[in-house]
Parts: C-alpha cells; structure tokens; sequence
C-alpha cells in the first residue's frame, strides 16, 4: 500500500480516521537528534504525513489540533506520534507542516538528481546519503572529487533544472520487466508487492518511497558547498537545494556585513586584514609578556628587598601568566617565605590558577584550608600546589586567614 503522502507529495490537508492509538515511550529521532518522548502512536486509515525512510526525515503536522511530532513507519502502517491520546473512531483533519515538507522533497529530488548525474557521467556512483538539519551531502565511493567533476556536476544539474524536467512517480508490480531499467540500491522499506520508481525523464529511474517535487524547477538551484572525507575510502559531497541556498547565501551576506562593520574595510579586503591583526596580536602579546616578566621581576626584587623581609607573600593578579608566576618564584628562590599566588581564566571570572610554596610547616597548616576556601583542584608535588581553582571570590577570606595565621605565629 502506498501512503496518501506518497500518492501526491502535494496535499496539505486530509480527513481520515484514528484506527489505534497506544501508549509510548519511544523517543523523536530529528535529523538525528534524539529527544526522550511519552506519549501516543496513532494509527489512521490513510495519511498525508510522511514517515521517516530512504534518508527522508519524518513530517510534522496536526491532526485537528493535536501537534504531530514524528511519523514512524511500522510495516504497512504510519504511526503519528502525539502528546494527548485520540479516541479510535475520532475523524482528524490532517495538516501538514508544509514548508518543512517541501524543504524535504527539494533535498531529496535534488540528491536523486545529483546522483544521476554523478553516475552517470562521472561513473560515480552513491552509496548511501543523508538530509541533515541545515546541509545534506551524498556518499560516493571515491576517495576524492576533482574541483572540475564538482563544477561540471553542479552546471550540468542547474541545466537540467533550467529545462524544468518533469519527475513522474510509477507503481510496478514486483515481477515486472520493466523494473530491470531502474536504478536501485536494494528494495525500498515500504515494498511489498508494489514497487514505487520515481522517474525523472530520460535521466534517473530509483526505486524510492520519498515525496518528490513533480518537475525538477521546483528545485530553483542546486549547489555543492564542498567534500569531507567519508567511510573507508569513500567521499561525502555536500549539497544544498532550493530555499536552502538563498537561506544559506542570506546568513553569509549578514556575516558579511558583520565583518565589514567590524574591520571597516570591503569583504575582498577581510581575509588580509585579520591576517594582518593576527600577526599583530602575537606580536603585542610577546610584547606584553616580557612586560609582565620584567615587572615579576621588579616585583620579587621588591618583596625581597622589604626590612624586615615578610614572612609570606600574597599576590592576586588576575591577568598573571604561567610565566609571569614563574618569574616570581625565581626571584624569590631561596628564601623562607610561604608564597600564595593566583591570577584569573580570561574568558571564566571567578575562576583561575593557583600556587601555594613554602615551609613545610605553614603549607601543612595553610595549604588545605586555602584549596577548600577556593575549590581548588591540583595536589602539593615537592612541596609546591599548582591547581586550578574553582571559586575566586573566596580571595579575601584566603587573605584574612594567613595574615591570622602569621600574626598568631608571633
Ligand atoms: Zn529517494
């Protein structure tokens, strides 16, 4: 039996009635994101709602006011998955979400298309392909793709959609003859005895249980947006069709002028002026750090220079680096102060590096105290605590509790 949805991609609305509805708790699978779900799978006599098959993702819809959420298909049946039971006997109007669905049916028409055309005439053939939330791609099996197959392909498709190509759905029985002709990659989910081709004239024949547009202009465009390795020595071309291209090109031209606002120059000139501020910031950022270490430096020379010299050093610089920590405890090698140094995570306030050193005695009474106050992470190695730690705003409280600690000592 062929679905509604597969006798005509075009409908939007029908009337049918609810034959079964049963509890579940099986999840909504969206483009290969899976989202915990209980609630009802409705049986219908018929449907315009397409289950989830041949890389085609599930409709969405309504069945009078319910909200479909997912379209499965078990065996010769579709089952709309819903959040509220529906009496059996109950007559629903179906609605279709249809811009989601006519997204699909371009992908998809499109993928047959791109297929056809890369076997074809490029001997190329697909082995399997995948409709993803924003960019779909077709495996080939083919370790890579030439630049000019790629740009031959894409022409050779947008000619074809140029000549607004009609695309024809045909029913076979199973032992016909005339199935020999057609393209397939094994019997589709939904064959039974009838076996569903879709035909784009003169160019493809694929057995297919999908929703197709019926004439390939209704694909706009077609464009390959680039390869990534795939499976075992094969290769993933990824493609977008129809709306997905001027939804794609809209997003690009908004980052565009981002871009421009932002380096105040035309987007030929973009990618040279962040190289540009590139190779400036590493040479600030090199500047900076021999500033830093020269003020470590500086400031060790100070601390040791203090009559009469501290008995402990606290120095909280959010902006110190490994090395500018690394520099104070150079400069103050040697001598018997306990030293507690920390400094912030750029990008994570409240967050940061820790180092605890000294004698024994006062890490043993300090140490642990001071990685509890700051949720601090790490362990003492050679007499040194190097972490990170968890809660910066206990700081204060760190500070109260040594300077305590080294006045009780006196
Ligand atoms: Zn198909």
């Amino acid at each position: 039996m062929a679905f509604k949805c597969q006798e005509d991609s075009y409908l939007t609305e029908y009337t049918s009635i609810v034959l079964k509805c049963e509890p579940t708790t099986e999840p909504i699978v969206d483009y290969g994101k899976i989202t915990k779900f209980e609630g009802y799978k409705v049986t219908l006599e018929n449907t315009i709602l397409f289950p989830a098959g041949g890389g085609q993702p599930h409709d969405v819809g309504w069945l009078n006011d319910t909200e479909v959420l997912q379209v499965l298909r078990k065996g010769e049946q579709a089952l709309h998955f819903v959040r509220e039971p529906l009496a059996e006997g109950t007559v629903v109007n179906q609605r279709l979400h249809w811009d989601r669905r006519f997204d699909h049916m371009q992908q998809h028409s499109g993928q047959h298309l791109l297929s056809a055309i890369l076997e074809k005439e490029h001997n190329l053939p697909t082995t399997s392909w995948w409709l993803g939330v924003d960019e779909s791609y077709i495996e080939l099996d083919a370790k890579e793709i030439t630049d000019d197959v790629i740009q031959a392909t894409e022409d050779k498709c947008n000619e074809l959609i140029r000549k607004a190509v009609p695309v024809d759905v045909k029913f076979y029985k199973a032992c016909d003859s005339a199935l020999d002709q057609a393209h397939t990659r094994g019997l589709p989910e939904d064959c039974t005895d009838t076996i569903r081709i879709i035909c784009i004239r003169k160019i493809d024949e694929n057995m297919c249980c999908g929703t197709h547009v019926s004439n390939l202009s209704e694909l706009q465009m077609i464009k390959l947006i680039g390869t990534e390795p795939g499976k075992k020595g094969k290769t993933n071309l990824k493609f977008l069709v129809g709306n997905r291209v001027t939804r794609t090109f809209q997003k690009m031209l908004q980052r565009e002028r981002v871009l421009t606002g932002l380096l105040k120059n035309e987007p030929t000139r973009h990618a040279d002026l962040i190289y540009k501020l590139q190779k400036n910031l590493k040479l600030t950022n090199k500047c900076l750090q021999s500033v830093l270490i020269d003020l470590a430096v500086y400031e060790a020379d100070k601390i040791r220079s203090t009559v009469p010299v501290p008995k402990y050093v606290i120095m909280f610089k959010k902006e110190a680096t490994p090395e500018f920590n690394r520099a104070i405890l150079k400069g103050l090698e040697g001598t018997d102060m306990f030293i507690f140094l920390a400094s912030e995570e750029p990008d994570k306030p409240n967050e940061g590096q820790i180092i605890i050193q000294g004698p024994v005695e006062h890490c043993d009474a300090l140490g642990t105290k001071i990685t509890d106050l700051l949720k601090g992470r790490g362990a003492f190695k050679n007499g040194r605590f190097q972490g990170k730690a968890g809660d910066l705003s206990a700081m204060s409280k760190c500070k109260r509790l040594i300077e305590d600690y080294f006045n009780n000592l006196k």
